[in-house]
């Protein structure tokens, strides 16, 4: 029997709802058009990764022209769905203060990208880890650097509404797996072990006359996982793995206080089968209300 592979963010996603995991995983149901946060999020990932390259080779370029750029072709090859309080216009201008603010600022956060034996820096750098006869990890941890202290970080690049409570670096499973990933390939990448695991965040606010604005924040870390805590993590990924092999997928709608059903991109299929603004690769009429 094949081996399960779950990602970090495939795993959450079985948590958050074992039927959305089952239509956007494994069915690859999704939206016609890309959610702007996603499609957003996605350029200005690939706009940071490419400076910093740029930066370190001694080659740096302006950020802002190249968000723009990306941005224009990232709304010309899909479309692109839009909140009533986003527009193209509006989150171009956040995004454009965001990369040229992240050129400014990443000098003095003293963070010098890790590099593999090769010499390649570790950015969005796919790794595989077997942690059991019926189990593989998968990830690409964002950005792996030495931190001020010559310390090993991983940094996870957010690009969110607004900044993440500290406390939660402690108990964040994505990270947790990218300690698992890091550790996996230390010794092949020619690489220490894994001491900090981190947040590195830009914050999506609007460009406004006054108020805060776009704010890229310094970046927050936390000591890496005990054993226990890994253990605990990779126990629930088998666990995850084991209801995948049994093809339970059950609804999760939860209270109506905390549901993911009202973020969900799936709901009207998964409720009453409407594929409406959805693209379905093996339309299956009637097979999301079974159950
Ligand atoms: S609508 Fe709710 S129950 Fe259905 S897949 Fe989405 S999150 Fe799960």
């Amino acid at each position: 029997m094949k081996p399960a592979r779950l990602s970090p963010t495939g795993a959450l996603k079985y948590e958050t709802c074992p039927r959305q995991y089952l239509l956007e995983d494994v069915r690859k149901i999704r939206p016609a058009h890309r959610p702007a946060n996603l499609a957003f999020g996605g350029v200005l990932h690939l706009v940071v990764e490419e400076w910093i390259k740029g930066w370190m080779a001694g080659k740096p370029f302006d950020p802002a022209a190249m968000f723009d750029r990306e941005w224009r072709a990232a709304r010309e090859a899909e479309g692109v769905e839009y909140s009533a309080s986003q527009s193209p216009e509006t989150l171009g201008a956040t995004g454009r203060a965001l990369a040229a603010r992240f050129a400014e600022r990443w000098p003095g956060f003293g963070r010098l990208p890790a590099l593999d034996r090769h010499g390649e820096p570790l950015i969005e750098r796919k790794l595989e880890a077997r942690v059991g006869p019926d189990l593989v990890v998968v990830g690409k941890p964002d950005l792996v650097v030495f931190d001020p202290e010559g310390r090993l970080e991983v940094l996870d690049l957010k690009t969110p509404a607004a900044p993440a409570d500290p406390a939660w670096l402690a108990l964040a499973d994505q990270l947790t797996a990218y300690q698992v990933l890091l550790d996996a390939h230390a010794e092949r990448l020619g690489l220490p072990r894994v001491e900090r695991l981190g947040l590195l965040e830009l914050v999506k606010r609007k460009v406004t006359p006054k108020g805060q604005g776009p704010e890229v924040r310094a970046p927050v870390s936390v000591d890496r996982r005990s054993p226990e805590a890994v253990g605990e993590y990779l126990a629930k990924l088998r666990g995850i793995a084991g209801d995948l092999r049994r093809g339970r997928f059950p609804r999760r709608s939860l209270m109506a206080h905390n549901s993911p059903c009202g973020l969900c991109a799936v709901e009207g299929y998964c409720r009453a089968g409407d594929a409406e603004g959805l693209i379905v690769p093996e339309a299956e009429p009637g097979a999301a209300r079974a159950a």
